[in-house]
């Protein structure tokens, strides 16, 4: 379908969505952990991590763990805990209670909470900011009014209606935790995020906006539950002469060798926003008159931009059938669908990707409850169309939405050829 002129031919090396971007710094403190044999999970690389952490967010306390799943499991055992007690071992501390969930998310935003027990009830996203629908969650607390927790996620760097979900969790007497796994040095109102849960995480996964290969952090304002994480993730030892353990414990701290990446990447931050703001900014003018838009940056939110979305209008779409591994469409003039981008893109050898899947649509959360914000999610209904024959916002902007290569590395060249492309797909 695509000529093969120029702007067609696949480029020599591939163009990823986001993969790591090295300076130097990171061997540098990693051999030092080498060097200096720190080569466990304790060591100055740790202590320096949680310190830059703690710096950057503005929050009091931060805890370095193996990875953002890792610390969003951690903050369900305290919220679980802090709201219905410590319960009988080898029963999570969610045990049997409901969880309000962002439901457009990686599933590890809603994994942990099962890991402890809970039942995620996912609530709909908004065209907004592509977050968890204040509205929604309103609604959610009308029907289930014993709710005492919710997670949300700040989806690909870019804050969700903060204010507004806390002062319905605080109407309703409930804890939140914020996965801010993808939105690492994004603000809302001017306030890094990270800050604004009853219990945050960051993630330092291999894509994110930066990286130590793996890791993953929790940060708090509360020495008590610093302190608790601090020793979970350590096995739970307690303060004895030899391993002395009352409480359940994990093997979740990160090691000294990965902080040394993460040290070396933390001064580069705001370098790789700026980039990634670029990125963004390039897609945005380029794709200006095609019948799309780039997903939505709310007022007074900065978003790390960590990954440029686009989203197709309804009248510019072809025909798409998703199965649940294959899809299928049908090519139009003047019409196209994220399946047709996607597969252009990979044919020049880069890579975008789907919108996350929401969770109510995944078979392993079928059974799990989801509300819209007019309260008709799953329950009445077990088909996604609603009566007025629209459906819900999230099936609606994985349908009509993708992730486009977003690669720090990226060159103006190359960002204009995937421009091309995909102006194709519209021809
Ligand atoms: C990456 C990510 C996580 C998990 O972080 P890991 O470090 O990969 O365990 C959690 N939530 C969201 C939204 C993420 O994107």
């Amino acid at each position: 379908m695509f000529n093969k002129d120029d702007n067609m031919k696949p480029f020599d090396s591939k163009v990823w969505l986001s993969s790591p971007t090295m300076h130097g710094e990171e061997l540098k403190y990693m051999i030092e952990a080498f060097e200096t044999n720190w080569m466990s999970t304790v060591g100055v690389n740790i202590n320096e991590v949680e310190r830059m952490a703690v710096e950057k967010v503005g929050c009091k306390y931060a805890v370095a763990l193996s990875s953002g799943t890792a610390s969003l499991h951690l903050a369900m055992k305290l919220a679980g805990e802090r709201l219905y007690g410590q319960t009988d071992l080898g029963k999570g501390a969610l045990a049997g209670h409901r969880v309000f969930c962002s439901d457009m998310t990686f599933d590890a935003t809603v994994n942990p909470v099962v890991y402890e027990g809970g039942i995620p009830m996912f609530i709909d996203t908004e065209y907004d900011s592509w977050n968890m629908d204040p509205a929604a969650l309103e609604k959610a607390f009308e029907i289930y009014p014993e709710v005492k927790l919710i997670v949300t996620a700040h989806l690909y760097g870019t804050p969700g209606k903060i204010d507004e979900i806390r002062a319905i969790a605080d109407k309703h007497g409930a804890l939140i935790v914020e996965d801010a796994a993808e939105s690492l040095g994004a603000t809302y109102k001017g306030k890094q995020t990270g800050n604004f849960g009853d219990y945050c995480c960051i993630s330092f996964n291999g894509n994110k906006i930066i990286t130590g290969s793996s890791g993953g952090m929790f940060l708090t304002d509360s020495k008590d539950d610093a302190d608790k994480v601090r020793k979970w993730s350590t096995q739970s030892r307690e303060d004895a002469f030899w391993y002395q353990h009352e409480e359940l414990g994990y093997n979740y701290r990160m090691s000294n060798v990965i902080a040394g990446v993460v040290r070396g990447q933390f001064p580069y931050l705001e370098e790789h926003i700026q980039q990634k703001k670029e990125i963004y900014e390039r897609y945005r003018d380029g794709l200006k008159d095609l019948p799309v838009s780039m997903n939505p940056i709310p007022e007074e939110c900065e978003p790390n931009y960590w990954l440029s979305c686009l989203i197709i209008d309804k009248d510019a779409m072809c025909q798409q059938v998703r199965g649940e591994k294959e899809a299928l469409y049908i090519p139009e003039h003047g019409k196209s669908c994220p399946t047709e981008i996607l597969e252009a893109i990979s044919s020049i050898n880069a890579e975008g990707r789907p919108i996350w899947k929401p969770m109510h649509m995944q078979p392993i959360y079928r059974m799990n409850g989801f509300v819209t914000r007019e309260g008709n999610g799953r329950g009445r209904s077990n088909a996604y169309i609603k009566e007025n024959g629209t459906v819900d916002v999230g099936i609606d902007i994985f349908e009509r939405g993708l992730c486009l290569p977003s690669d720090n590395k990226i060159t103006v060249e190359e960002q204009g050829r995937i421009i091309e492309v995909i102006r194709k797909c519209f021809e």
